[in-house]
């Protein structure tokens, strides 16, 4: 399709999208009594008009039924995580029973790390990513140090090339081949925070198994965002939050997978709570802990209800929506948004450099811009125009045109607006 930098052509693209109308299903800050144009869905994703509803009937429920709620609530309490098990299997790929939500994103992945980070003898490496999230790093930092062993030893990062801004497969592959023997694990972000990379999660895996290392997938960046066939691709585990692209609120619980091919495994070790314990007695008090069967059995804790009801009505849009819809739009949008960046650098002369692969196949929903030459007075010219972005420093700005609840017009209106901050200067 042959895009327009007018008004009138996104509009017309609006007309097309059968997204269009989720748009007005979130909330949206306003700024000069106009809604923004929000860009940090990766970041914070916007609050759906529905969640309140689910929040509201914890609240009353809590209020009518007190200690009973646990069982006598509408969703009662007890097994609240289970209403997760349908729709959030399918979102990212999974068998219902390899899917579970609780805590949160780096706390999981920790859990997750002592079932499936088991250094020995020779075998104690982890591969990750350069520049991984900062969680992420302080997270390996630290598990390596539990074990006795030195950062600096045990943890091998994948590089970019000089140059380049992305990180090349057969590199990965390559560096896995290399550490071979020496590899326990790699866990590396299946898309990218910065750059909005999204890796080979399948061929990854296979590669980092074949040596013989587990393989576990930071999803925070991934999850509602690209197409995950976690069970198909042999995936070993992986967690995500839900406050991002799942737009469940602020800090919100996480989601975990554990693939089938470890439910029985009763020799892997993991931290183990009542919530784990099998359902039909966990009341009993019993001394010794019997997992429940699949995921479940990584729980810990009584579920935090209220942090899970806004998830639960997230998910539940999401399986209205289906992913297969949502990354159409998302591609188209993020097209979109790629020629009116074009388009503006164009006219204001500019030097604009996406740094996201061009590729579509390695990207999602987010483009990363090198605005060379620009400074931090035109973010903030952006965020007083009602453009809701995200700046890193030097001159970076990432920005998600969620497919969910960005509209094309978003992208034409932005383009303006960037127009207007470079040439007003
Ligand atoms: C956002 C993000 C996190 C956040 O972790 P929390 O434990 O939820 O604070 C972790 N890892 C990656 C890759 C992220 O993008």
């Amino acid at each position: 399709m042959t895009f327009q930098n007018t008004r009138g052509f996104a509009r017309e693209l609006d007309s097309q999208d059968t997204l269009n109308h989720y748009q007005d299903q979130f909330i949206f800050p306003k700024v000069n009594d106009k809604r923004v144009i929000y860009f940090t869905g990766n970041s914070l994703g916007l609050q759906p008009k529905r969640t309140k509803a689910y929040i509201d009937e914890v609240m009353n429920d809590w209020a009518e039924l007190a200690v009973e709620g646990h069982f006598y609530a509408q969703k009662p309490w007890w097994d609240y995580q289970e209403r997760f098990a349908e729709p959030l299997s399918k979102i990212v790929g999974a068998l219902p029973s390899e899917v579970t939500v609780m805590n949160t994103l780096t706390v999981n992945l920790h859990l997750l790390m002592v079932s499936f980070y088991q250094p020995k003898d020779k075998r104690y490496k982890i591969i990750c990513e350069e520049k991984a999230f900062p969680s992420d790093q302080y997270m390996f930092q630290s598990q390596v140090h539990f074990h006795g062993y030195k950062p600096e030893e045990a943890i091998v990062e994948i590089k970019r090339r000089d140059g380049e801004h992305n990180i090349r497969l057969e590199d990965v592959l390559a560096k896995i081949e290399e550490v071979g023997e020496e590899l326990a694990l790699v866990l590396i972000g299946g898309v990218n925070y910065y750059t909005g990379q999204v890796f080979d999660i399948k061929t990854i895996t296979a590669a980092g198994q074949k040596v013989g290392a587990k393989v576990g997938w930071d999803l925070a960046h991934a999850a509602g965002n690209i197409k995950l066939e976690l069970h198909d691709w042999n995936v070993d585990f992986a967690a995500w939050c839900s406050y991002k692209y799942m737009n469940s609120g602020p800090g919100n619980a996480s989601g975990c997978f554990v693939h089938e091919k470890h439910h029985n495994d009763a020799a892997l070790p993991r931290f183990a709570g009542w919530w784990g314990h099998n359902k039909e007695r966990r009341f009993k008090m019993e001394p010794t802990f019997d997992p429940v069967h699949g995921a479940g059995g990584w729980q810990i804790s009584n579920l935090p209800v209220l942090s899970l009801a806004p998830y639960l009505a997230s998910v539940e849009m999401f399986a209205e929506v289906g992913m297969d819809s949502l990354i159409t739009k998302r591609d188209h949008i993020t097209s979109y948004l790629e020629f009116i960046l074009h388009e503006i650098d164009k006219e204001v002369k500019g030097n604009f450099e996406v740094i996201t692969p061009s590729n579509p196949l390695e990207r999602a929903s987010q483009l990363s811009v090198f605005l060379h030459g620009e400074g931090r007075s035109l973010f903030d010219y952006l965020m007083k125009n009602g453009v809701i972005t995200d700046w890193r420093e030097p001159n970076v700005i990432r920005l998600a045109p969620v497919p969910l609840y960005c509209s094309y017009e978003d992208m034409y209106d932005f383009g303006q607006i960037l127009k207007q901050g470079i040439l007003g200067k």
